[in-house]
C-alpha cells in the first residue's frame, strides 16, 4: 500500500501521516527531511540560498542515508545522524530554496521511491503523487488557509522556545507557499487524480478520521 499525502507547508501532513501510519502499521516518510538535510549541509558550508552552482556541487560531497528503527525514519549525512537541527525556520527557507533545484530533486528521486518500493507507506511532501509515486493507491492533497496555517506552526515553534512572531511565520509560509508552487521543478501542485481535503476548520483526530474514510473508499 502507498498513500501520497501532498500538500503546502503547515497543512498538517506529518501529524496526519504519523497517526495514518501507527494505525495501519506502515512506514511514515517524511521527504521534507532530506531537502532540509541538504539545506543544512548547504547553509553549514556558508553557501547562499541562491548559489545554484554551489549547491549542486554540495551534492558530490553528500552521502544521505535514510534507515527506519521501530517505525522512526532516522537520516544519515555523511555518516552523522540528523536531529531537530534541521526542524527550524532558517533550514525551512533553506530546504525550500535547495528544492527547486532539479538536481537536488534527481539526487533524491532514488532514496524516495526504494522505501516504497520495499514497504508500505504513507510519504508526505510535495510531488509524492505526481512525481516519486504516481502510481500510489490513494493520493491526498492536504489543504488549509495560509492563516490557518500560520497559527499552527507559530504554536509549534513558541512551543519549542524558538523566538518568532505570527507575522512572521506567515509572511514565510506564504513565500514558501510561492517558491513551491510556482518552481519549475516538481511544484507543489495537486496530482490529477489526487482528493482534496481541506481541513482548515479540523483538528488533527477529525482529519485523521476523513483520510481514513478516503482510504476506505477508494479500496472499495
Ligand atoms: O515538509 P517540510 O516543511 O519539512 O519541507 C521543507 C521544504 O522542502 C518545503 O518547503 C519544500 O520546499 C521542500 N520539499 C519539496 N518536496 C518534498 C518535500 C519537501 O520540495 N517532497
Amino acid at each position: 500500500m502507498k498513500i501520497a499525502l501532498d500538500g503546502p507547508s503547515g497543512a498538517g501532513k506529518s501529524t496526519v501521516a504519523k497517526a495514518l501510519a501507527k494505525k495501519l502499521g506502515i512506514i511514515y516518510v517524511d521527504t521534507g527531511a532530506l531537502y532540509r538535510t541538504i539545506g543544512l549541509y548547504v547553509r553549514d558550508h556558508g553557501f547562499e540560498k541562491s548559489d545554484i552552482k554551489n549547491i549542486i556541487a554540495c551534492l558530490d560531497k553528500i552521502n544521505l542515508g535514510m534507515d527506519f528503527i521501530d517505525g522512526k525514519q532516522i537520516i544519515t549525512l555523511n555518516g552523522k545522524e540528523i536531529g531537530d537541527e534541521i526542524r527550524t525556520g532558517e533550514i525551512a527557507m533553506y530546504a525550500s530554496a535547495v528544492s527547486a533545484v532539479p538536481e537536488v530533486r534527481a539526487f533524491l528521486l532514488e532514496t524516495q521511491r526504494k522505501i516504497a518500493r520495499e514497504n508500505s507507506v504513507v510519504m508526505d511532501g510535495r510531488d509524492i503523487g505526481t512525481v516519486i509515486l504516481p502510481d500510489a493507491e490513494v493520493k491526498i492533497f492536504m489543504v488549509a488557509s495560509s492563516e490557518a496555517r500560520a497559527k499552527r506552526r507559530f504554536a509549534e515553534l513558541q512551543a519549542k522556545g524558538e523566538s518568532c512572531t505570527y507575522e512572521g511565520v506567515l509572511k514565510d509560509i506564504m513565500e514558501r507557499d510561492k517558491n513551491d508552487s510556482t518552481r519549475k521543478a516538481a511544484p507543489c501542485v495537486p496530482a490529477e487524480d489526487a482528493i482534496h481535503l481541506d481541513n482548515s476548520d479540523l483538528d488533527i483526530d477529525q482529519t485523521v478520521e476523513r483520510v481514513i474514510e478516503i482510504i476506505e473508499n477508494v479500496k472499495k
